[in-house]
């Protein structure tokens, strides 16, 4: 990125903010995408980045990617996200992550925050020290607590809808699935999938955890270097993105990709490569939205709503559909079409907003 004001204008970005703190050591940066629909929301990820533009760079990336995901599922949420510049293993401390929550409540509402790569419910509890713009927080302080089980709930009902492309059916006992890495998400897609009948293929770089989780399961164990190579119906990436690439790309046998990683294609040809070869792939940000559709529930008018989270959280089946129906008419990969359904209810969204201002002019 050679100019930061060029890149956002590039993407239509709204705002970025910079906080330094020099006691606390902190050094963050907010950045908000578009608040068509609501106030930006996004989790906070702290790393140890390179440079100070990788950081700019992150946070600008993953704040458009909230836009679109909000978007897609419905939510009305705009996209935001906040990073914080360290070490989570060394840099993380009460001190530093109170200093980020103040800033975040100066700015009134417009972010609110959440968990991210390398945060923990711990540091939302800091941050929620200092102002009330924390969505993501643990049941005892008025959170959804742990949104795994959400989040693998939806990617169930991603995966059904594309078997229904692939197969005809979205039922899940006729399937056999891949499914790689076996962490927060992972393992409760294992659960799922057993309950709902599915052969399951596991495979983790914790060989032990793998191997424990398989047998608990009912599932059989297999290589992490060829899990995504199987003989399968379904391939269901849940730990790291870029997992479709050049190399892996043309070895998949399976008729469906569906996981809950994020950014599993490393490029978007990636996807149309997908379709090319015939197989469905259920984009990631469409189906893993499951946590943050539960998460942000407590927004609605009356607060959390277990009932309705989940019921919002199954309607990843319908806007899967809607996504492959738009791939269909317009001849295009279904990661595009997830792009084109998401800036469609952003369009959607602003044309009320200008039809709520002529009203208002008329008046
Ligand atoms: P996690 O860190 O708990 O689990 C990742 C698992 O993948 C670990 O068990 C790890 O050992 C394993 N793993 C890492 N590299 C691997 C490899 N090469 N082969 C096989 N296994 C490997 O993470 P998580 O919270 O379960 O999230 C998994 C993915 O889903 C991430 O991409 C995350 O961004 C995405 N995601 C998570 C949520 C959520 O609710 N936690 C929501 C949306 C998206």
């Amino acid at each position: 990125m050679d100019s930061i004001l060029s890149y956002m204008a590039e993407y239509d970005f709204e705002n970025l903010y910079f906080c330094q703190e020099k006691e606390t050591g902190l050094r963050a940066i907010i950045a908000l995408h578009d608040t068509t629909l609501g106030p930006a929301a996004g989790g906070c990820r702290m790393w140890t980045y390179a440079g100070e533009m990788d950081a700019v760079e992150d946070a600008l990336r993953l704040a458009r990617g909230m836009t679109y995901k909000y978007a897609a599922a419905g939510v009305n949420l705009g996209g935001g996200k906040c990073v914080v510049v360290g070490n989570p293993a060394t840099d993380k401390s009460e001190a530093l992550f109170r200093a980020l929550g103040r800033f975040i409540d100066r700015l009134g509402g417009a972010y609110m925050t959440g968990e991210d790569v390398g945060t923990t419910l711990r540091e939302m509890e800091y941050m929620r020290m200092e102002t009330p713009y924390v969505i993501t927080l643990p049941k005892e302080l008025g959170g959804a607590g742990n949104i795994a089980p959400a989040t693998a709930r939806g990617t169930l009902q991603g995966m059904r809808a594309a078997c229904v492309a692939a197969f005809g059916s979205g039922e899940l006992a006729e399937r056999s699935v891949a499914l790689q890495g076996l962490g927060m998400v992972g393992k409760e897609v294992l659960a799922q999938l057993r309950d709902a009948g599915a052969t399951v293929h596991v495979a983790d770089i914790d060989a032990r955890r793998a191997r424990e989780l398989a047998e608990s399961h009912g599932a059989s164990v297999a290589s992490p270097e060829t899990i995504h190579s199987l003989d399968v119906d379904i391939y269901s990436p849940c730990a790291l993105g870029a997992v479709i690439n050049d190399a892996t790309v043309g070895q998949l046998r399976c008729k469906v990709v569906a996981g809950c990683a994020n950014n599993q294609l490393a490029r978007l040809e990636h996807g149309d490569m997908l379709q090319q070869r015939g197989i469905v792939y259920a984009p990631d940000y469409i189906i893993n939205a499951g946590g943050t559709i539960y998460d942000t529930d407590r927004l609605q008018p009356g607060g959390f709503n277990e009932q309705r989270a989940l019921q919002h959280v199954d309607r990843i089946f319908e806007t899967m559909t809607q996504l492959i129906a738009i791939a269909r008419r317009d001849d295009i990969s279904t990661a595009r079409a997830a792009d084109r359904l998401a800036e469609q209810r952003l369009a959607d969204a602003r044309k009320v907003q200008n039809i709520r201002r002529d009203i208002r002019i008329a008046l």
